[in-house]
Parts: structure tokens; C-alpha cells; sequence
């Protein structure tokens, strides 16, 4: 496995690749790599010959009062699970390798899609997804490039950006994947104390809840969110509760299959973000 840090030496690998005649598959993280992230590497590995991951802290898409600073970083660790996943090269640029500038003048803004949801408490957030993803993809040139539904909103505005703006690229998606008690994986876990571990179950129970109406037969969107609303009490305050469409991220009017519910979070100091989609996963 090659570890590069400039983006030169990743074009010139991306470009021996593609000439050798491989298909090159991108899987863009922020480190503190888990399985939630190695499933990723699995879903490229179908469709590509050789896999690049990505691993940058974007200072753009955290607020002045976000976790920039204390953002879990541990690249010898991501290294070795990197390698035991068998990604073949490591992209690991300093801040001044990808803005060398400073702030970009150029970002890449969504127009849609981003008044609620994480967009609404997070200003700015999806701007600087959108820009560092749109860079990565001019870096790495890839084929596929993998995104986790964990981050349902980011999943759909990366899907809306590759369309809009014909990046020759696939984006395709991975299923969440959780710690056996349901609590989804997060390299902001490592944050919470015992406590909050146990009290961050909430979320994923509230979810579980609200598949649990939909197969019952409920439909009615406030039943779902009041529910969602549940993961709040001691030490969790919820910062959204809602059942939106799967494209548009509208909330709905009458709960169907495939619609969203999505959750949001501070357990502590630490904010966390799940979601189930309707009607999928009957064993969840
Ligand atoms: P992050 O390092 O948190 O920015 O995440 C990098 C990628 O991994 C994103 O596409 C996330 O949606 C995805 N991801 C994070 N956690 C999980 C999880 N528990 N299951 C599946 N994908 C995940």
C-alpha cells in the first residue's frame, strides 16, 4: 500500500492505473477508520480494480464552534487497518496540499437540499463537503467513488453534484453499519464516556421504533417524528427529529416506503447523526 501526501504523486498514480487498463475506486474519510468505513472499501472492491482512500480532516466543513480541533486523529492506526482492508493507496494531504490558497475563491454550493436537516444547524457544512469531495474527485480521477448512507444528506447532495455538474464518476453508497447493541459507528464515538455510550443507544432505539410503526401500518409523519423526539432526556438533546423523502429530503406528508427518518443529537458535548431508511432491512 502507497501512502502519498501531494496531490501530484496521486495523479501520477491515478494515471499509471487507469493506462494499465484498472478501474480506480475513491473512498473519501476523515480518519479514525472503523468498519462503517472498510464496508466502503468492500462496496468499491466490486466494481474496481484498484481502491484509493482518502483521509482529511476538511477544516471547511466544521463551524468556528464545531470539533476541528479535537477531531480524532490517528493516521498509524488508519494506516494498518487501511492495509489489512487492502486499499492500494493512502491519500493523506496536509491542509496546505489542498488549499494552498487558503479558502478556496471557488466552492461548490448546494442550491437545494440543505434547510434542514444537518443543513439547517450547520451552515456552510455541505458547502465545504461538496468543495473537498469535488476537489478529491479531481485529484484522484476515479471511476466509483463510495459514500456511506450514514450520512444520508451528504450521500444525496454528492449524488446531486456529480449529476449537475457531469463529473465522470459513479457515486455509489454502503448500507450503515453498527456495533452489535445498534449504536451506528462514528469516529466521534471514541468521545463519549461510559455514560454516554449507554446513552447514545437512544438514537438507534428511537429508529427502531419508527420501523417498527411502519411495519404496524402507521403512516401519519407525526407519529414518527414524536418518536424520534423520544431519543431526547437525561444528557441526549435532540437536535432534529425528521421523516424526509429520500431525493428531495422534503418531510413528507404521508409516511411511504423508502422515506428517511433521521436523527440528530448532542449526547454530552458529543454530536452524533443516524437514520433508517423505511421498509429496508427487516432484521434491523
Ligand atoms: P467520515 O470519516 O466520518 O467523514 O466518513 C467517511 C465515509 O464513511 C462517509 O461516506 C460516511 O458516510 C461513511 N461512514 C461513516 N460511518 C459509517 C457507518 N457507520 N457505516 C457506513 N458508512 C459510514
Amino acid at each position: 500500500m502507497l501512502l502519498v501526501r501531494s496531490r501530484s504523486e496521486v495523479g501520477l498514480w491515478s494515471e499509471h492505473t487507469r493506462k494499465a487498463g484498472r478501474r480506480i475506486g475513491l473512498v473519501p474519510t476523515m480518519g479514525s477508520l472503523h468498519a462503517g468505513h472498510t464496508s466502503l472499501i468492500d462496496v468499491a472492491r466490486r466494481s474496481v480494480d484498484r481502491i484509493a482512500l482518502s483521509i482529511f480532516v476538511n477544516p471547511l466543513q466544521f463551524g468556528p464552534a464545531e470539533d476541528y480541533e479535537s477531531y480524532p486523529r490517528d493516521l498509524e492506526r488508519d494506516l494498518d487497518v487501511a492495509a489489512a482492508a487492502g486499499v492500494d493507496l493512502v491519500f493523506a494531504p496536509p491542509d496546505v496540499e489542498m488549499y494552498p490558497n487558503g479558502e478556496p475563491g471557488v466552492n461548490v454550493v448546494p442550491v437545494g437540499g440543505v434547510d434542514r436537516l444537518c443543513g439547517r444547524s450547520r451552515p456552510g457544512h455541505f458547502t465545504g463537503v461538496l468543495t473537498v469531495v469535488a476537489k478529491l474527485f479531481g485529484i484522484v480521477t476515479p471511476d466509483v467513488a463510495v459514500f456511506g448512507q450514514k450520512d444520508y444528506q451528504q450521500l444525496v447532495l454528492i449524488r446531486r453534484m456529480a449529476t449537475d455538474l457531469n463529473f465522470p464518476v459513479d457515486v455509489e453508497s454502503g448500507p450503515i453499519v453498527r456495533e452489535a447493541d445498534g449504536l451506528a459507528m462514528s469516529s466521534r464515538n471514541r468521545h463519549l464516556s461510559a455514560t454516554d455510550r449507554k446513552r447514545a443507544l437512544r438514537l438507534s432505539a428511537t429508529l427502531r421504533s419508527c420501523a417498527q410503526l411502519f411495519a404496524g401500518g402507521h403512516r401519519d409523519p407525526q407519529d414518527f417524528v414524536r418518536e424520534l423526539h423520544r431519543a431526547g432526556g437525561a444528557g441526549v438533546s435532540v437536535e432534529y427529529g425528521e421523516v424526509v423523502h429520500p431525493e428531495s429530503l422534503a418531510p413528507v406528508d404521508r409516511v411511504e416506503e423508502g422515506a428517511v427518518c433521521a436523527v440528530a443529537a448532542f449526547v454530552g458535548d458529543t454530536r452524533l447523526i443516524d437514520n433508517h431508511v423505511l421498509g429496508t432491512d427487516p432484521g434491523f
